[in-house]
């Protein structure tokens, strides 16, 4: 319930660390869970506050994942709140038909290094952050950009105005689409049979002995990848391989909101510090109070994104001043100057900007407006650079309240251009 840092779940392993008292359970293939009900088929990911497992459900005949809580008291109480927000979330929405993952079941779990809090949760597929990365960070058509950002935008709208929730931490990694990008790993389009019995010789210490020999490979792999460097760098730059554009043709692009350990109740918020860093929205900066309109922006974040292959805003610290600081210039160089109302209005405006609302340590920015880095810097063509412009700029308002609503963004032209070219092609 901490604010949310980049999750580590992109990383190789959680590492054996934190499987002690407090921390993680260790689980091994067979694994049975809530009296035998649910079994352990393998690892599916993982965060910092919890290991994500595939699993069989031998009561419905359904694969769920079954994500396993660290077992400190911290962890529970997260646990207990994400699971009463997931819990309204599934009662309101009994055809699932509204872009938020489904909560199945939840449960105890008792293990040598404690009691874990478990949730069973709709089995989903990759992440937006690993279709992004399949994609090879280029920019993906537009066409399935819009597809994702109406789910996105559904999910939201139900959060927000059915609900009342705000998700507070809304970015790629947290956006899980409805299959596997490949078929291979989705249990049931390749035939899986479930695991129902442990398999021999998996008795003891599995999970660790995993994480061992994945540390061992991954030392070799990075041995390896240096002696081949050296040789790359000695025959010359025409040698390295040059990747061809991956098709995302055939993949599904129907998505859903996950990950609800920061999400709060609109009317009881209990973080001032929220959202990851790149998603952050200004007034969150500045600390003036916020809303529903925070996940806005991280949705036009995330939106932009998808269609360009590149983070919107990646600040970093520099010469005599902090990320913050670079983070607002960076917002400002997009999208002009900060209104002098809003830059000067909050708890923490005295520390980036005088009282002429200039910012104290970065002084020279440079205006590139959205429409015309689309243009110049991703190729889009002008008038769908224009059009795209057109659909975020609004979200980016830095006035919180002008930001247009989920719903209403749902209503905005630039998400139904599609259908306006397929009839063309149709009809010509
Ligand atoms: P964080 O550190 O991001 O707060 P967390 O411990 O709360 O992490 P999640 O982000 O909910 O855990 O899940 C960790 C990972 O498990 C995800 O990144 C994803 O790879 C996988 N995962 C989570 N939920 C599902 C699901 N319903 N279906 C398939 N995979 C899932
Ligand atoms: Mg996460």
């Amino acid at each position: 319930m901490s604010c949310s840092s980049s999750s580590g779940s992109e990383e190789d392993d959680e590492g054996f660390d934190s499987y002690r008292k407090g921390g993680y359970h260790a689980v091994r293939i067979g694994d049975q869970f809530s009296g035998g009900r649910y079994i352990a088929q393998r690892k599916l990911g993982w965060g910092q506050f919890s290991t994500v497992w595939l699993a069989y459900d031998t009561h419905t005949s359904n694969y769920v994942a079954l994500k396993i809580q660290k077992s400190a008291q911290h962890f529970s109480q997260a646990a207990l709140h994400e699971i009463e927000l997931l819990q309204a979330a599934a009662d309101g929405d009994p055809a699932n038909t509204k872009c938020v993952v489904r909560l199945i079941d939840d449960f105890k779990h008792a293990g040598p290094n404690g009691q874990h809090l478990c949730m069973v949760l709709e089995f989903l597929g990759d992440s937006l952050l690993r279709l992004i990365k399949y994609n090879r960070y280029k920019a993906m058509e537009l066409n399935k950009v819009r597809e994702i950002c109406k789910c996105i935008l559904t999910g939201l709208d139900y959060l927000h105005r059915e609900l009342g929730m705000i998700h507070s931490d809304l970015k790629p990694e947290n956006i899980l689409l409805c299959s596997t990008i490949d078929a291979a790993k989705d249990p049931i389009r390749s035939g899986l049979t479930p695991i129902l019995e442990k398999p021999e010789g998996n008795q003891n210490g599995a999970a660790t002995m995993n994480l061992i020999e994945k540390k061992l490979k991954r030392r070799a792999r990075r041995a390896v990848a240096k002696i081949s460097g050296r040789r790359v760098s000695i025959v010359g730059l025409s040698e390295t391989p040059t990747k061809t554009v991956r098709s995302l043709d055939g993949i599904d692009m129907r998505c859903k909101v996950v990950d609800f350990g920061n999400a709060c109740w609109a009317d009881n918020k209990f973080a001032e510090e929220i959202q990851t860093r790149q998603y952050r929205a200004p007034e969150v900066i500045l600390q003036s109070g916020y809303s529903f309109s925070v996940d806005m922006w991280s949705f036009a974040c995330t939106a932009f994104e998808l269609a360009t292959g590149d983070m919107l805003f990646a600040p970093k610290d520099g010469n005599g001043y902090g990320e913050d600081e670079d983070h607002l210039a960076l917002m400002m160089e997009l999208l002009g100057k900060i209104p002098r109302k809003i830059a000067t209005g909050g708890a923490r405006s005295k520390d980036y900007f005088d009282r002429h609302g200039d910012l104290k340590r970065i002084r020279r920015l440079k205006y590139w407006p959205l429409d015309r880095l689309l243009t110049d810097k991703y190729k889009l063509p002008e008038a769908e650079a224009r059009e795209f412009a057109e659909f975020l700029c609004p979200i980016l308002a830095f006035e919180p309240e002008k930001r247009p609503t989920a719903q209403q963004c749902l209503q905005h032209p630039w998400l139904n251009l599609r259908a306006q070219n397929n009839e063309d092609q149709v009809e010509g």
